[in-house]
């Protein structure tokens, strides 16, 4: 029957694409639904890249590397709330996931720095290209090429469950068909966070009460009811991450990698304020401790020439340019005099191989080339850390923390790999990592029931 699988997955972004084609590689038949009209959910917006340790492109890169790194700079910047098992998880599979997608096609041979990373390892397509849709097309391409059925428009409403408390599959609501049942042996909730639902943001965190999002329309958290009503556990879902870079011109969220990449951030006041890769709690509290609680990155053009979505920014307008900094300072109402001497000191540091002022970790290229840029910047919301409790095989928890059998969890649905801030690049690396084993997982589940 065409509504009789072994597993459905609930969510097409990175997380449920990953889930359906390793389900379905490891024997399973396998239905993917999608609420929205489109494919690819926030992963698909994913900029930064996908972070992971000792991997074959590092080591083209003479870059040194190690899971135990990874390990160490994930639960730090999570401030050592995330699940630790979890971590190790995420730390350990990480080259086998470079390793799965390249496999598969994805180009994510250019390695770059992300904040609170003590080294480069985050994973993009060559010229720094946006490696979520990159990610996502190619996981997409390989789900069609499976004959894997992707139904869209298609919401996951209730998980079924027989008198054992077993899942049994999962009430959808079609956009055309209305509600019909899946039956399936194993679930795989992909739904992501739920960033974009203020409301319910705020009522979790009350400083981001007003706050714009990054996110798509459909991050609005309905998966973790679904998952709540059966019976899942909840973590950590207070911990929500403000992106401290959202273009307050065009409401565009501007990579970290730009940073990363040279760019600095100064105030109104022409001068720096941060460490600019730190972890982004820490860099969107300092953003909005300054003068009209926005910031500027100040950047030239050797950091543009070095990453391609750099073009995408100025193409929508939000990144101004001129050719000193004293003019740019005058266009954006920066002082002009004050950006000029900071530039000149931050060069310094960038010749001496230290940042007196920050103690900024990378510098990776003086800004002293052709045109310069400024991009005014404000926090937004845009990760959602908690969410459902998963143990080390992606399968969901009750509160007594039994599993629930045939019920899965991976991706931002989940709590528990980011503990109470997520570092930039990890979100890719998890959603593929988790993604992947809970289809594993499911598919074997499948196999005994
Ligand atoms: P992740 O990064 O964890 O893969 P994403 O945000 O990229 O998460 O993708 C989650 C996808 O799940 C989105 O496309 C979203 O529209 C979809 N989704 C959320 N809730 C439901 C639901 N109840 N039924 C079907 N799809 C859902």
């Amino acid at each position: 029957p065409r509504d009789t699988v072994d597993v459905v997955v609930v969510g097409s972004g990175g997380a449920g694409f990953s889930a359906a084609v390793s389900a379905h590689d490891n024997g399973a038949k396998v239905i993917l639904i999608e609420k929205e009209p489109v494919i690819g959910g926030n992963a698909k917006l994913a900029a930064g890249g996908m972070n992971a340790a000792w991997t074959d492109q590092q080591k083209a890169k003479n870059i040194k590397d190690d899971p135990e790194i990874m390990f160490k700079d994930t639960m730090k910047g999570g401030r050592n709330i995330n699940d630790p098992e979890l971590v190790k998880i995420l730390s350990s599979h990480s080259k086998g996931s470079v390793d799965w997608m390249t496999g598969m096609g994805a180009d994510l041979s250019d390695v770059g720095r992300m904040g609170g990373a003590s080294v480069n390892r985050s994973h993009r397509p060559t010229g720094g290209a946006g490696v979520g849709a990159h990610v996502v097309q190619v996981l997409y391409d390989n789900a069609v090429k499976r004959n894997i059925d992707i139904r869209m428009n298609t919401r996951g409403v209730e998980i079924l469950k027989d008198d054992s408390g077993k899942v049994k599959g999962i009430l959808v609501k079609g956009m055309y068909k209305g509600y019909y049942w899946v039956k399936a042996d194993a679930v795989i909730l992909a739904t992501g966070g739920f960033a974009k639902n203020n409301e319910r943001v705020s009522k979790l965190d009350p400083k981001l009460k007003g706050f714009v999002s990054t996110n798509q329309p459909g991050a609005v958290g309905d998966g973790i009811d679904v998952a709540a009503n059966a019976g899942a556990a909840m973590k950590d879902l207070e911990y929500i991450q403000a992106h401290p870079t959202l273009s307050v011109k065009g409401g565009v969220m501007v990579t970290e990698a730009v940073r990363g990449n040279g760019a600095i951030l100064v105030n109104r006041e022409g001068k720096r304020f941060v460490n600019e890769i730190t972890t982004r709690d820490k860099a969107a509290a300092a953003i909005l401790q300054q003068t009209g609680k926005s910031a500027y990155l100040i950047f030239d053009d050797s950091v543009r020439k070095s990453l391609k979505k750099i073009d995408k920014y100025i193409g929508l307008g939000v990144a101004p340019s001129a050719d000193s900094l004293e003019k740019l300072g005058k266009l954006e109402g920066i002082d002009g005099k004050a950006l000029t001497e900071t530039v000149a000191r931050y060069n310094s540091f960038v010749t001496s191989g230290k940042d007196a002022d920050f103690e900024r970790p990378n510098l990776p290229r003086a800004l002293n080339e052709g045109n310069y840029y400024a991009i005014e910047v404000t926090p937004g919301v845009h990760h959602t850390m908690g969410g459902v409790m998963i143990d080390t095989k992606a399968e969901v928890m009750d509160a007594k923390k039994q599993v629930i059998p045939g019920l899965y969890g991976a991706g931002e649905v989940t709590g528990g790999v980011h503990g109470a801030n997520r570092l930039g690049g990890n979100a890719i690396s998890d959603i593929i990592t988790f993604g992947r084993l809970a289809g594993e997982q499911a598919a074997d589940y499948a196999k005994k029931h």
